[in-house]
Protein backbone atom coordinates (compact mmCIF):
# COMPACT_ATOMS: atom_id res chain seq x y z
CA UNK A 1 0.00 0.00 0.00
CA UNK A 2 1.02 3.45 -1.39
CA UNK A 3 1.89 5.46 2.40
CA UNK A 4 3.41 8.82 2.37
CA UNK A 5 5.29 9.37 5.47
CA UNK A 6 4.84 13.95 4.78
CA UNK A 7 0.65 13.44 4.49
CA UNK A 8 0.74 11.11 7.65
CA UNK A 9 2.92 13.71 9.72
CA UNK A 10 0.78 17.04 8.60
CA UNK A 11 -2.43 14.30 9.66
CA UNK A 12 -0.72 14.05 12.89
CA UNK A 13 0.27 17.95 13.20
CA UNK A 14 -3.52 18.48 11.80
CA UNK A 15 -5.31 16.37 14.16
CA UNK A 16 -2.99 17.95 16.98
CA UNK A 17 -1.81 14.22 18.21
CA UNK A 18 1.42 16.07 18.18
CA UNK A 19 3.40 14.28 21.46
CA UNK A 20 0.69 11.82 22.99
CA UNK A 21 1.27 9.08 20.43
CA UNK A 22 4.79 8.64 20.28
CA UNK A 23 4.73 8.17 24.01
CA UNK A 24 1.12 5.85 24.34
CA UNK A 25 3.25 4.01 21.78
CA UNK A 26 6.34 3.97 23.70
CA UNK A 27 4.42 2.98 27.60
CA UNK A 28 2.37 -0.01 25.13
CA UNK A 29 5.90 -1.02 24.45
CA UNK A 30 7.47 -0.96 27.70
CA UNK A 31 4.53 -2.61 29.22
CA UNK A 32 4.41 -5.64 26.53
CA UNK A 33 8.42 -6.22 27.18
CA UNK A 34 7.24 -6.69 30.97
CA UNK A 35 4.47 -8.79 30.43
CA UNK A 36 6.84 -10.35 27.85
CA UNK A 37 9.81 -10.78 30.61
CA UNK A 38 7.11 -12.53 33.24
CA UNK A 39 5.97 -15.03 30.83
CA UNK A 40 9.39 -15.90 29.75
CA UNK A 41 10.10 -16.37 33.42
CA UNK A 42 7.34 -17.83 34.17
CA UNK A 43 6.94 -20.25 31.58
CA UNK A 44 10.41 -20.91 29.93
CA UNK A 45 13.33 -20.17 32.10
CA UNK A 46 14.47 -23.65 33.23
CA UNK A 47 17.56 -21.87 35.60
CA UNK A 48 14.89 -20.26 37.99
CA UNK A 49 11.28 -20.76 39.24
CA UNK A 50 9.05 -19.37 41.91
CA UNK A 51 8.11 -21.30 44.61
CA UNK A 52 5.01 -20.76 47.06
CA UNK A 53 5.69 -22.32 50.77
CA UNK A 54 2.55 -22.55 52.92
CA UNK A 55 2.78 -23.18 56.65
CA UNK A 56 -0.03 -24.81 58.62
CA UNK A 57 -0.02 -25.91 62.51
CA UNK A 58 -2.32 -27.97 64.00
CA UNK A 59 -5.77 -29.92 62.85
CA UNK A 60 -8.67 -30.86 64.30
CA UNK A 61 -11.37 -33.17 63.53
CA UNK A 62 -14.09 -30.88 63.88
CA UNK A 63 -17.30 -29.09 62.13
CA UNK A 64 -15.46 -25.77 63.23
CA UNK A 65 -12.55 -24.54 64.28
CA UNK A 66 -11.72 -22.72 67.75
CA UNK A 67 -8.93 -20.42 66.18
CA UNK A 68 -8.05 -19.90 62.58
CA UNK A 69 -4.54 -21.64 62.99
CA UNK A 70 -6.03 -25.00 63.84
CA UNK A 71 -7.49 -26.04 60.29
CA UNK A 72 -10.06 -28.40 60.42
CA UNK A 73 -9.83 -31.75 58.52
CA UNK A 74 -12.83 -30.67 55.93
CA UNK A 75 -11.04 -27.55 54.95
CA UNK A 76 -7.47 -29.19 54.71
CA UNK A 77 -9.31 -31.58 52.39
CA UNK A 78 -10.79 -28.71 50.27
CA UNK A 79 -7.71 -26.83 50.34
CA UNK A 80 -5.31 -29.79 49.59
CA UNK A 81 -7.88 -30.61 46.69
CA UNK A 82 -8.38 -27.33 45.17
CA UNK A 83 -4.55 -27.14 44.73
CA UNK A 84 -3.74 -30.22 42.91
CA UNK A 85 -6.85 -29.70 40.89
CA UNK A 86 -4.94 -26.05 40.04
CA UNK A 87 -1.94 -28.05 38.65
CA UNK A 88 0.33 -27.65 41.86
CA UNK A 89 2.64 -30.31 42.95
CA UNK A 90 3.53 -30.67 46.56
CA UNK A 91 7.43 -31.04 46.83
CA UNK A 92 10.10 -32.00 49.22
CA UNK A 93 13.39 -30.10 51.00
CA UNK A 94 15.79 -32.70 49.21
CA UNK A 95 14.21 -31.81 45.92
CA UNK A 96 14.19 -27.90 46.15
CA UNK A 97 17.91 -28.51 47.31
CA UNK A 98 18.93 -30.61 44.26
CA UNK A 99 17.01 -28.26 42.20
CA UNK A 100 19.28 -25.40 43.05
CA UNK A 101 22.50 -27.03 43.54
CA UNK A 102 22.37 -29.58 40.36
CA UNK A 103 19.36 -27.73 38.24
CA UNK A 104 17.45 -31.20 38.73
CA UNK A 105 13.86 -29.87 37.61
CA UNK A 106 11.07 -29.67 39.34
CA UNK A 107 7.28 -30.02 38.63
CA UNK A 108 5.93 -27.30 36.84
CA UNK A 109 3.88 -25.88 39.13
CA UNK A 110 5.60 -26.61 42.72
CA UNK A 111 4.41 -25.93 46.22
CA UNK A 112 5.74 -26.80 49.62
CA UNK A 113 3.65 -26.92 52.76
CA UNK A 114 5.20 -27.29 55.81
CA UNK A 115 3.71 -27.59 59.54
CA UNK A 116 5.30 -25.92 62.16
CA UNK A 117 5.35 -27.73 65.94
CA UNK A 118 5.50 -31.47 65.67
CA UNK A 119 1.66 -31.97 66.90
CA UNK A 120 0.46 -35.69 66.16
CA UNK A 121 -2.70 -34.21 64.34
CA UNK A 122 -0.32 -33.71 61.65
CA UNK A 123 0.11 -37.36 61.31
CA UNK A 124 -3.60 -38.41 62.58
CA UNK A 125 -5.21 -35.84 60.73
CA UNK A 126 -2.83 -34.19 57.38
CA UNK A 127 -0.92 -37.04 56.42
CA UNK A 128 -3.70 -39.51 55.62
CA UNK A 129 -5.50 -36.78 53.29
CA UNK A 130 -1.91 -35.40 51.66
CA UNK A 131 -1.28 -39.55 50.69
CA UNK A 132 -4.72 -40.13 49.08
CA UNK A 133 -4.10 -36.94 47.29
CA UNK A 134 -0.76 -37.98 46.50
CA UNK A 135 0.84 -34.92 48.40
CA UNK A 136 3.68 -34.29 50.60
CA UNK A 137 4.43 -32.18 53.09
CA UNK A 138 7.85 -31.12 55.84
CA UNK A 139 6.88 -30.71 59.09
CA UNK A 140 9.30 -28.46 61.43
CA UNK A 141 9.65 -30.12 64.70
CA UNK A 142 10.94 -29.13 68.05
CA UNK A 143 13.17 -31.68 68.97
CA UNK A 144 13.03 -31.13 73.01
CA UNK A 145 9.08 -31.47 72.90
CA UNK A 146 9.27 -34.52 70.63
CA UNK A 147 7.40 -37.45 72.07
CA UNK A 148 6.92 -35.72 75.40
CA UNK A 149 3.83 -35.63 77.61
CA UNK A 150 4.87 -32.92 79.80
CA UNK A 151 7.10 -29.91 78.62
CA UNK A 152 10.69 -30.43 79.86
CA UNK A 153 11.19 -26.85 81.47
CA UNK A 154 8.38 -26.45 83.20
CA UNK A 155 6.55 -29.73 83.71
CA UNK A 156 3.60 -28.49 82.66
CA UNK A 157 1.05 -30.80 80.35
CA UNK A 158 1.88 -30.57 76.48
CA UNK A 159 -0.53 -28.52 74.94
CA UNK A 160 -1.66 -31.12 71.93
CA UNK A 161 -0.16 -34.31 71.42
CA UNK A 162 3.34 -34.16 69.98
CA UNK A 163 4.33 -37.47 68.22
CA UNK A 164 7.43 -38.97 68.51
CA UNK A 165 10.00 -39.42 65.32
CA UNK A 166 9.09 -43.33 65.20
CA UNK A 167 5.58 -42.54 64.40
CA UNK A 168 6.78 -40.27 61.85
CA UNK A 169 9.08 -42.76 60.74
CA UNK A 170 6.24 -44.67 58.54
CA UNK A 171 4.81 -41.81 56.45
CA UNK A 172 8.58 -40.58 55.85
CA UNK A 173 9.19 -43.96 54.26
CA UNK A 174 6.27 -43.64 52.84
CA UNK A 175 7.31 -40.36 50.90
CA UNK A 176 4.00 -38.88 52.42
CA UNK A 177 6.10 -36.62 55.39
CA UNK A 178 9.55 -35.30 56.18
CA UNK A 179 10.56 -34.15 59.22
CA UNK A 180 12.76 -31.46 60.03
CA UNK A 181 13.88 -28.32 62.82
CA UNK A 182 12.15 -26.08 64.75
CA UNK A 183 15.41 -25.28 66.86
CA UNK A 184 15.89 -27.91 69.59
CA UNK A 185 15.36 -25.81 72.90
CA UNK A 186 15.17 -22.06 71.05
CA UNK A 187 11.17 -22.13 70.37
CA UNK A 188 11.13 -19.85 73.44
CA UNK A 189 10.85 -16.87 74.29
CA UNK A 190 12.80 -14.70 76.83
CA UNK A 191 9.26 -13.88 79.08
CA UNK A 192 9.00 -17.29 79.29
CA UNK A 193 12.30 -17.09 81.83
CA UNK A 194 14.16 -19.97 80.88
CA UNK A 195 16.77 -19.59 78.32
CA UNK A 196 16.42 -15.80 78.45
CA UNK A 197 16.44 -15.63 74.80
CA UNK A 198 13.51 -14.92 71.77
CA UNK A 199 13.96 -17.81 69.76
CA UNK A 200 17.05 -18.03 68.36
CA UNK A 201 18.22 -14.13 68.77
CA UNK A 202 21.77 -12.98 70.59
CA UNK A 203 21.15 -12.30 74.42
CA UNK A 204 22.27 -8.75 75.02
CA UNK A 205 25.96 -8.93 75.80
CA UNK A 206 26.02 -12.29 74.56
CA UNK A 207 29.83 -12.27 72.75
CA UNK A 208 30.53 -14.24 69.06
CA UNK A 209 31.96 -17.47 70.58
CA UNK A 210 29.33 -17.84 72.99
CA UNK A 211 26.65 -17.35 70.49
CA UNK A 212 28.26 -19.35 68.08
CA UNK A 213 28.49 -22.28 70.07
CA UNK A 214 24.92 -21.78 71.39
CA UNK A 215 23.24 -22.29 67.49
CA UNK A 216 25.92 -24.69 66.69
CA UNK A 217 25.01 -26.79 69.89
CA UNK A 218 21.00 -26.70 69.39
CA UNK A 219 21.72 -28.05 66.18
CA UNK A 220 24.09 -30.81 67.14
CA UNK A 221 21.14 -31.36 69.67
CA UNK A 222 18.38 -31.77 67.45
CA UNK A 223 20.61 -33.68 65.06
CA UNK A 224 21.41 -36.11 67.76
CA UNK A 225 18.07 -36.54 69.20
CA UNK A 226 16.60 -37.87 65.36
CA UNK A 227 19.76 -39.58 64.36
CA UNK A 228 18.40 -43.14 63.35
CA UNK A 229 15.17 -42.35 64.04
CA UNK A 230 14.22 -40.86 60.76
CA UNK A 231 15.39 -42.06 57.42
CA UNK A 232 15.63 -38.82 55.63
CA UNK A 233 18.67 -36.02 56.35
CA UNK A 234 18.31 -33.59 58.49
CA UNK A 235 18.63 -30.39 55.82
CA UNK A 236 16.17 -27.38 57.08
CA UNK A 237 15.01 -25.42 60.34
CA UNK A 238 12.17 -23.14 60.73
CA UNK A 239 13.29 -19.97 62.59
CA UNK A 240 10.62 -20.40 65.93
CA UNK A 241 8.21 -17.42 66.23
CA UNK A 242 10.05 -15.87 62.34
CA UNK A 243 12.77 -14.28 64.57
CA UNK A 244 15.86 -14.64 62.35
CA UNK A 245 18.78 -12.52 61.54
CA UNK A 246 21.45 -12.43 58.71
CA UNK A 247 24.18 -13.18 61.53
CA UNK A 248 21.66 -16.13 62.80
CA UNK A 249 21.14 -17.31 59.50
CA UNK A 250 25.05 -17.41 58.13
CA UNK A 251 26.02 -19.17 61.68
CA UNK A 252 23.20 -21.87 61.10
CA UNK A 253 24.05 -21.93 57.78
CA UNK A 254 27.56 -23.35 58.84
CA UNK A 255 25.72 -25.20 61.65
CA UNK A 256 24.73 -27.57 58.30
CA UNK A 257 21.39 -25.83 57.65
CA UNK A 258 20.88 -25.91 54.20
CA UNK A 259 17.38 -24.16 54.01
CA UNK A 260 16.00 -21.97 56.30
CA UNK A 261 12.19 -20.68 56.82
CA UNK A 262 10.33 -17.84 58.16
CA UNK A 263 6.96 -16.80 58.72
CA UNK A 264 7.16 -13.46 56.68
CA UNK A 265 4.58 -14.04 53.69
CA UNK A 266 6.85 -13.12 50.33
CA UNK A 267 7.55 -14.73 47.25
CA UNK A 268 10.61 -17.12 46.58
CA UNK A 269 12.94 -17.17 43.89
CA UNK A 270 14.87 -20.56 43.63
CA UNK A 271 17.69 -20.29 41.25
CA UNK A 272 19.69 -22.98 40.40
CA UNK A 273 23.45 -22.75 41.17
CA UNK A 274 22.83 -19.60 44.04
CA UNK A 275 21.97 -21.48 47.54
CA UNK A 276 21.34 -17.89 48.65
CA UNK A 277 18.12 -18.90 47.59
CA UNK A 278 17.49 -21.41 50.02
CA UNK A 279 17.81 -19.33 52.97
CA UNK A 280 15.18 -17.20 54.83
CA UNK A 281 12.24 -18.10 53.37
CA UNK A 282 9.17 -16.43 52.65
CA UNK A 283 5.89 -18.46 53.74
CA UNK A 284 2.07 -18.24 53.63
CA UNK A 285 0.15 -18.54 56.61
CA UNK A 286 -2.49 -20.75 55.87
CA UNK A 287 -5.80 -20.93 58.41
CA UNK A 288 -9.28 -22.58 58.52
CA UNK A 289 -10.65 -19.45 57.17
CA UNK A 290 -8.68 -20.05 54.09
CA UNK A 291 -11.26 -21.56 51.12
CA UNK A 292 -9.92 -23.48 48.63
CA UNK A 293 -10.49 -21.06 46.17
CA UNK A 294 -8.81 -18.57 48.11
CA UNK A 295 -5.68 -20.46 48.33
CA UNK A 296 -5.58 -21.40 44.89
CA UNK A 297 -5.40 -17.20 43.99
CA UNK A 298 -3.04 -16.52 46.41
CA UNK A 299 -0.70 -19.50 45.95
CA UNK A 300 -1.13 -18.42 41.96
CA UNK A 301 0.09 -14.62 43.20
CA UNK A 302 3.20 -16.40 44.45
CA UNK A 303 3.65 -18.52 41.92
CA UNK A 304 3.54 -15.75 39.02
CA UNK A 305 0.48 -17.53 37.30
CA UNK A 306 -1.73 -14.70 35.57
CA UNK A 307 -4.87 -17.48 34.77
CA UNK A 308 -5.50 -21.21 36.02
CA UNK A 309 -4.85 -24.09 34.12
CA UNK A 310 -5.71 -27.66 34.87
CA UNK A 311 -2.47 -29.18 34.48
ZN1 LIG B 1 6.52 -22.79 66.22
Amino acid sequence: MYFNIQEAVTAMQRKKVGWKAPLMILLALLLLFQIADLVYLTYFDTSGCRLPVLMYHHFVDAEESSEGTIVTTARFREQMTALKEAGYQTVTIPQIIDYVENGTALPRHPVLITMDDGYGSNLTEAAPILEELGMCATIFVIGINEGEEYYPHSGEPMWQERFAFEKAAPWVEKGVIDVQSHTYDMHQLASYGYSGRDGVRRLDGENDADYRQALFSDTEAFRQRREGRVSTELLAMAYPFGYYTQEADQLLKEAGYAATFTIDERPNWLQVGDGSCLRMMGRLNVTDGCSGEDLVSRVNRYSGRFYMKSN
